[in-house]
């Protein structure tokens, strides 16, 4: 692939405004489209309208602008992109089936929790709901395969499905699409090459691979960079707390998330100058793209 195809994204979910955190996925995301001459588009992920707060895109943009990240063409938005995501949850036919479960009777059956914090689906609903079920979500079978990919960042992963996910929902109990299934659907759709994101979606990478295999899709490059944590040892997030950005200081908040990312930079007078010493830096360490 020619450097000029590459095609990025960062897709925030508007639940609140960023913070140094989701600043360090944005980074490095943009740092790699352009390091590669490709395009970054901003995609924002208000397909669970029920957590989507009405102000936090605005803010997330005006945020990224701040900071010098300008994105390429206009924002897709998800929850105008429902017709797509029906489309292809009907193409993956008979693999796709109702399921009665709660959420209790899944933690109940003990199976083990994945990485996530989700429990294992047992596979209770697979050949049928049982007499007097009424469905609530929908699950994509998989096969007991194991899911191999080579991370930019980590290297080798690999992921046994059947054990440590199970079946994965596509359409939620509450009417609304999944995350899996939206995701790619839209990686795919605006030919998206590389995925970077927060190492906290690694492991939701596999299940994406997946999907993109039954729906005849590439597979894009992956990179998961690590997240930032509080004092606690928890991932930097809204729920935990965390401030959000200073747009009227973006020097300060850059600084820190290439710090993180291990870009060992002199500080700059310029937003501008931060980006083009950060471009260079960033093209050196990553710049080589091999295939999958
Ligand atoms: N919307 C997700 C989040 O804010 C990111 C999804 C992705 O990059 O695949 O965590």
């Amino acid at each position: 692939m020619n450097a000029s195809s590459y095609r990025g994204r960062f897709a925030p979910s508007p639940t609140g405004p960023l913070h140094a955190g989701s600043l360090v996925a944005a980074m490095a995301s943009f740092l790699d489209a352009r390091a590669h001459g490709g395009a970054w588009l901003l995609r924002i992920e208000d397909i669970d309208e029920a957590r989507a707060l009405p102000k936090a895109a605005q803010a997330i943009m005006q945020c990224l602008q701040a900071h010098g990240m300008q994105w390429d063409g206009k924002p897709l938005w998800q929850s105008r992109r429902k017709a797509l995501y029906q489309a292809a949850f009907e193409r993956l036919g008979d693999a796709v089936y109702p399921c009665g479960c709660s959420r209790r009777e899944i933690a109940d059956s003990r199976l083990g929790v994945a990485s996530d914090g989700a429990a294992v689906y047992p596979g209770t609903c697979r050949h049928g709901l049982a007499p007097g079920r009424t469905p609530r979500a929908w699950r994509l079978q998989v096969p007991d395969q194991v899911i191999h990919f080579n991370d930019r960042w980590i290297g080798p992963v690999s992921q046994r499905l059947a054990t440590e996910v199970g079946d994965f929902v596509l359409k939620r109990a509450d009417g609304y699409w999944a995350y899996q299934l939206a995701v790619v659907v839209d990686d795919a759709e605006c030919g998206i090459t590389d995925v970077v994101r927060g190492a906290d979606l690694l492991d939701s990478s596999a299940r994406q691979i997946y999907l993109q295999r039954l729906l005849g899709y590439p597979t894009p490059r992956y990179m998961h960079v690590p997240v930032l944590q509080n004092e606690r040892g928890e991932k930097l997030s809204k729920q935990t707390g965390a401030a959000a950005l200073d747009d009227s200081r973006p020097l300060e908040g850059l600084m820190q998330a290439a710090g993180f990312l291990g870009l060992g930079l002199p500080r700059r007078e310029t937003v501008a100058e931060f980006w083009e010493a950060a471009v260079a830096l960033w093209r050196d360490r990553h710049g080589v793209l091999a295939g999958n």
